[in-house]
């Protein structure tokens, strides 16, 4: 019991100090700098406990095979490079119908595009 309570936090902490939206394999990889012994089994099954139970945010991108995993700090939308593959958090206000005739309880969008940082390579190229 207390292994699972260590193997949660640790993989919440992990989560709320990676701002980069990692994948099961790549807190696997961070996990296990504090717990050696963690296998890649565990770490799905917690990753699914704590996603069932609102703590974290699991964030499937269109065409990837793999989830990636957020700690929502704040309520925010994400832009997808599809150049880099980078999931950026965006915060803002966004407009959405209010016409829905169903009981909205949360808002997930993915924005897909170029990031400035390519854009900017981009046109470096060009020059
Ligand atoms: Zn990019
Ligand atoms: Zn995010």
């Amino acid at each position: 019991m207390l292994r699972k309570t260590k193997q949660r936090s640790i993989i919440m902490d992990i989560l709320r100090e990676t701002r980069n939206h990692p994948t099961a394999e790549e807190i696997y990889l961070k996990a296990r700098l504090y717990m050696p012994k963690i296998s890649l089994s565990t770490v799905y099954r917690t990753l699914r406990s704590l996603v069932e139970e609102g703590k974290i945010l699991e964030i499937k991108v269109f065409g990837e095979n793999h989830a990636r995993y957020d700690y929502p700090l704040e309520q925010h939308q994400h832009f997808y490079c599809r150049k880099c593959k980078e999931l950026i958090d965006l915060y803002g206000d966004f407009y959405y119908p209010n016409n829905i005739p169903h009981k909205v309880e949360e808002i997930r969008t993915i924005f897909i595009g170029v990031c400035k940082d390519c854009l900017k390579e981009e046109n470096d190229e060009k020059v």
